[in-house]
């Protein structure tokens, strides 16, 4: 494959490491390595999509799979009070990493507007 691979496809590769707290075949949830809330994960198809905006209609049961298992992970986090879902997108959205990812924010109060 001629594209470069992201940080977090060297993380799905084992190449560096992560703590992982889900995996299946379609997709890998991990740690943030610099946490935004006292729980902050993030969960990521293994699939190589840069963004939401270059996801097709075929990554649709992806991605619907993608947050049935980011509720899981709220459920085994101890988030029943609730948490905050972001998904960033190319350079307004504040995306840093081109390998579409889901944040699961929780255990603190979110404020809304976002920043
Ligand atoms: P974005 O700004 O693209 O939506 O979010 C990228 C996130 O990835 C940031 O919250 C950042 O802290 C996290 N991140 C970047 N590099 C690494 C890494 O090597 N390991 C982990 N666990 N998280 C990372």
């Amino acid at each position: 494959m001629s594209e470069q691979k992201t940080i977090f496809g060297r993380i799905i590769d084992k190449e560096i490491p992560a703590q992982i707290v889900y995996e299946d075949d379609l997709c890998l949830a991990f740690r943030d390595i610099n946490p935004q809330a006292p729980i902050h994960i993030l969960v990521i198809p293994k699939k190589p999509i840069p963004s939401l905006a270059d996801a097709e209609d075929e990554d649709q049961q992806l991605l619907g799979h993608l947050l049935l298992v980011l509720k899981k992970i709220a459920a085994q986090e101890g988030l029943e009070n609730g948490y905050r879902t972001v998904l960033n997108t190319r350079e307004d959205g504040g995306q840093e990493v081109d390998h579409l990812h889901f944040h699961l924010l929780g255990k603190r109060k979110m404020k809304w507007p976002p920043g």
